[in-house]
């Protein structure tokens, strides 16, 4: 046991430290992150890091591949076994983390596998945020018949998606606007946003969710278009291919960069009320438009490379996101700071460093060919 004036810290053999509160205030907040071995999981890390957090990851499997990937950027994050798909697991690493914060960002999360395996992204896209709530719920010795105290004082946040709007009514899309999503993985995060809603209005519980529109980055996964652009062009200029395939062209998104909307995560479960927050730029581009700016970027055009392959083109496709993310702006002070030309550019200029030094083909991201 180590004291001063201002903190005691007690050791306790197999648990991780805990801290004595002064006056109701956590000497160091502790968040639990699920999907920490995802894109959003290590920027939001480094953010909760920087910040002064004690940051726990909640990592799948044995022996889980994309450790080590998340330990290169980040080395100070701690690793606890569970898996959405287990309510076991959850209960077991929020009784031992004993978190302020959890932050539910696993999921199944690229739309083309949610119609090839829409069960299991119902069970881990969906259920998985109940999952998580209801292990709170239960480590905070919340009855499910009792609605009065004792209240949780863990914080959740759920990853909503822009793709619950689907089929958009109205545009820009705000707080307000009815879903419509158009693929199993709307509909299961769907399903995440009310349950979200329904623990915070049922238990009075600090649950909001963050409907994030596309965010990207040099770590964004392969398969998704910005990624598979940036490698695409950075694949060509440097010779290694002539072409590349891509769907649908017309759809437009709201893209914005990873970076940004971690620190607007954080900002929705450090505020007094817990509400759900609309996350976007405002402005909405077409694919086409991304691969004109990230071939431009190297010098090259587009037309001359960019075949139409429809293998990529979707059972249902969302033809236009566009946030409006004015609440967020007046009552978070969340603004963007990267443009979607720095964004494009920093992909574009990530990849071809990748590709250009890397000796190691084997850390070369996985492109599935089939999506
Ligand atoms: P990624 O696909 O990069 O990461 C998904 C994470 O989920 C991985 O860490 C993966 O872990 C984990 N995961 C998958 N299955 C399970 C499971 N059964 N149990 C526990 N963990 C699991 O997603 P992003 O980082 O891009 O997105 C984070 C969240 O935000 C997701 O929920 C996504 O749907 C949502 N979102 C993302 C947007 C975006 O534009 N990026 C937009 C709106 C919402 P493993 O390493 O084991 O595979
Ligand atoms: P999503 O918005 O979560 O589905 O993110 P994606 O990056 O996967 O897709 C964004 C848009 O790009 C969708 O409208 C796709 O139909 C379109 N798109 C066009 N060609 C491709 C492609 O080859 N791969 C992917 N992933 N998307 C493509």
């Amino acid at each position: 046991i180590t004291s001063s004036f201002t903190r005691f810290i007690v050791f306790v053999p197999d648990r991780p430290c805990l801290r004595v509160h002064q006056r109701g205030v956590p000497l160091t907040r502790r968040a639990l992150i699920t999907g920490i071995t995802g894109q959003d999981g290590s920027y939001l890390a480094e953010d909760l890091l920087e910040q002064g957090y004690e940051v726990w990851g909640l990592v799948r499997g044995q022996a889980n591949p994309h450790v080590a990937r998340l330990r290169k950027h980040i080395g100070d994050v701690q690793i606890i076994t569970g898996d959405l798909l287990d309510q076991g697991s959850l209960i077991s690493a929020v009784e031992q983390v004993q978190p302020d914060e959890v932050y539910n960002l696993g999921a199944i999360s690229y739309v083309p596998m949610s119609w090839q395996q829409a069960e299991l992204t119902a069970e881990v896209t969906g259920m998985g945020p109940l999952r998580v709530l209801e292990a709170i719920r239960v480590v905070s010795g919340i009855s499910a018949s009792r609605t009065t105290e004792p209240r949780a004082q863990i914080r959740f946040y759920q990853a909503s998606s822009s793709e619950m709007f689907g089929q958009v009514r109205e545009t820009p899309q705000s707080e307000l606007t009815p879903f419509h999503p158009r693929s199993p993985y709307g509909v299961a995060k769907t399903y995440g946003h009310f349950i979200t809603q329904n623990y915070r209005e049922s238990y009075g519980m600090f649950a909001v969710s963050g409907i994030l529109f596309n965010h990207e980055s040099p770590r964004r996964g392969a398969e998704f278009v910005t990624r598979k652009v940036s490698l695409g062009v950075a694949r060509i200029k440097l010779g290694l291919a002539t072409e590349l395939r891509l769907g649908n062209l017309d759809a437009r998104r709201d893209w914005g960069f990873a970076g940004d909307y971690a620190k607007a995560m954080r900002m929705m479960l450090t505020t007094d009320r817990p509400e759900d927050y609309v996350i976007g730029t405002g402005v909405t581009r077409s694919v086409r438009e991304l691969v004109e700016l990230a071939f431009a970027t190297v010098g090259l055009n587009w037309e001359d490379h960019v075949v139409l392959d429809s293998k990529y083109t979707r059972p249902a496709e969302v033809d236009l996101l566009c946030a409006d993310p004015k609440k967020a702006r007046e009552q978070l002070g969340w603004e963007p700071e990267v443009t979607f030309e720095e964004l494009v550019a920093m992909m574009v200029e990530s990849d071809l460093a990748l590709l250009s030094f890397s000796n190691r083909p084997e850390e070369e991201p996985f492109s599935p060919d089939h999506w």
